[in-house]
């Protein structure tokens, strides 16, 4: 068994989850990928984060939508390197539609990938985790997990989720050295925002450019997207020992959109 450190991070070979994996990778933890996308592609960010700081960096393909593959994405990655001391559950999609046409498999798809993941990842890693009395438990959640949007009720109804559940096991970890937070990112620019622009613009009857000006960056008074390195150095700053008492949290990284 390694002595270092092992962190899972769902979502990792895109966007936000590719952010965490170069800050943690960084900061010398071994890293597990878990993503979709095209092999050699992915094969490529595995290799190249390992080469730059390092770590030993694997990959597990699990769906996050699927109980049994996050159980075979655990045991992969106990099998790979022997423990797991943090889980950064990230992995999500965005489903924009007015609630009336909201499409029922596509709500209760968003609901298995942003939320239900969230427990199940964290069920079978908390044993481990309180027997060691050391954890991180790191989600990404959004500031809709604390304010809402119209035509996005599915995902702000699984981000509030996810905060709930995250303080829960923050509390049922406290005395075994785990510490559970949600940070809160608003507009980050990753994939995920940009397929939702043409049917946020659909949904409005306005134009693409109009989305982000008037949309996305209206409701941050910065008027600049969240970097992906920036959510990668939270995450980083979580899992230190220096965030221990720093537990049960939902940390906006949104450019001030919360604070009005
Ligand atoms: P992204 O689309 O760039 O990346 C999503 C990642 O999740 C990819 O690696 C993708 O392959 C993976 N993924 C999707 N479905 C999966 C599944 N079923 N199983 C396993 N992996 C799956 O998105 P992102 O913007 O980096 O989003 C990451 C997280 O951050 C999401 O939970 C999202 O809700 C949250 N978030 C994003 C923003 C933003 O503005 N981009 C803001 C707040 C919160």
């Amino acid at each position: 068994m390694t002595e270092t450190k092992t962190a899972i991070i769902t979502g990792s070979t895109s966007g936000i989850g590719l952010g965490i994996a170069e800050a943690l990778t960084g900061a010398g933890y071994n890293v597990m990928l878990n993503g979709f996308g095209d092999a050699g592609e992915i094969e490529a960010i595995r290799a190249g984060l390992a080469k730059r700081t390092g770590t030993e960096v694997g990959y597990h393909g699990a769906d996050m939508s699927e109980p049994e593959e996050i159980a075979a994405l655990v045991d992969h990655t106990r099998s790979e390197f022997g423990r797991i001391d943090i889980v950064v559950p990230n992995a999500g999609i965005q489903v924009v539609s007015p609630v009336e046409d909201f499409p029922p498999e596509k709500w209760d798809l968003l609901m298995r990938i942003n939320l239900f993941s969230v427990f199940h990842l964290t069920r079978l890693v908390f044993p481990e985790m309180k027997a060691r009395k050391w954890g991180r438990i790191v989600c990404i959640a959004s500031a809709h997990g604390l304010v809402a949007s119209p035509y996005k009720s599915a995902y702000v109804a699984a981000k509030h989720g996810v905060i709930g559940f995250v303080k829960t096991v923050a509390l049922e970890g406290a005395t075994f050295g785990i510490t559970a937070n949600s940070i809160c990112p608003g507009y980050v620019l990753t994939p995920l925002v940009e397929k939702q622009i043409p049917d946020t613009a659909k949904a409005r009857g306005i134009t693409e450019e109009e989305v982000k000006r008037d949309v996305l960056l209206a409701a941050q008074p910065t008027k600049e997207f969240v970097g992906v390195e920036q959510i990668g150095a939270l995450a980083a700053f979580l899992c230190s020992d220096a965030a221990s008492q720093m537990t049960g949290t939902a940390l906006p990284v949104d450019g001030g959109w919360t604070a009005q």
